[in-house]
């Protein structure tokens, strides 16, 4: 099983799409991905939010509660939100969730909030949930002036604790930018990671169906080669 963590330079940078262009390109292909946002805040009582999203790029089978156990109405950093709601979050609680999805993957994708180092709780960030579930990252980044800079930090951030970078998407955003840092932040950026994949994504125009997201997601083929090939791992899927 591949297993894979989702994090940003930032909030607003594209992680949901991105994960989501991820997750329709591989359940396209046949393969069993699931996905997972272990928590999520500025989402009101019946607001999918972000794991709405990955639950319909995973073809809609996973419910809400099993796939993101704790969502939270404020929309702040996990530790905040969950102060402000009373709630302890239980790490414990997460592990379990995760063991119970991955069982049958053959791709775990699990969405972050924010940046890496954000934390869930006082003790805990996302890097530590990351390197709990030994999960490599794919670090999403909004391209524009500035993107170097935080993409090297959290790359450095999870090398340094021992996390495998498996890719960074440099994502376009929706808009088309002649912009001089935008134009040559791809070429610089690949020079300063050697070993590590970059790839420039472009989001699909009014893309959330189906369709264009799996289409999108083929940008993000470089990921996942050991899923391209037609596979025995579809013929396994134990239909009783
Ligand atoms: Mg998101």
């Amino acid at each position: 099983m591949i297993r894979l963590g989702v994090t940003g330079t930032d909030t607003g940078v594209g992680k949901t799409t991105i994960a989501a262009a991820l997750i329709a390109r591989v359940h396209a292909l046949g393969r069993r991905v699931v996905p997972m946002k272990p928590v999520e805040t500025g989402v009101g009582p019946g607001d999918g939010g972000d794991a709405a999203r990955l639950i319909a790029a995973a073809g809609g089978k996973h419910s809400l509660a099993d796939v993101s156990p704790y969502r939270l109405a404020e929309p702040l950093a996990p530790t905040v939100a969950s102060r402000q709601a009373g709630i302890t979050l239980a790490i414990e609680q997460l592990d379990h969730a995760f063991g119970r999805l991955s069982t049958h993957a053959e791709l775990m994708v699990v969405e972050g909030a924010g940046g890496l180092l954000v934390p869930i709780t006082r003790d805990v960030s996302f890097r530590t949930l990351f390197r709990r579930w030994n999960l490599e990252v794919i670090i999403v980044a909004l391209n524009r002036l500035g993107v170097l800079n935080h993409v090297l930090l959290t790359v450095e951030a999870a090398t340094n604790v021992g996390l495998t970078v498996r890719g960074i998407v440099l994502n376009s955003g929706v808009t088309v930018s002649t912009d001089r840092a935008v134009v040559s932040n791809l070429g610089e950026l690949k020079g300063h990671v050697p070993g590590i994949p970059v790839i420039p994504f472009s989001p699909i125009a009014n893309g959330d169906s189906q369709v264009t997201l799996a289409e999108a997601g083929v940008q993000l083929d470089p990921l996942i080669p050991d899923l391209l090939s037609p596979s025995a791992g579809g013929a396994e899927d134990g239909c009783p």
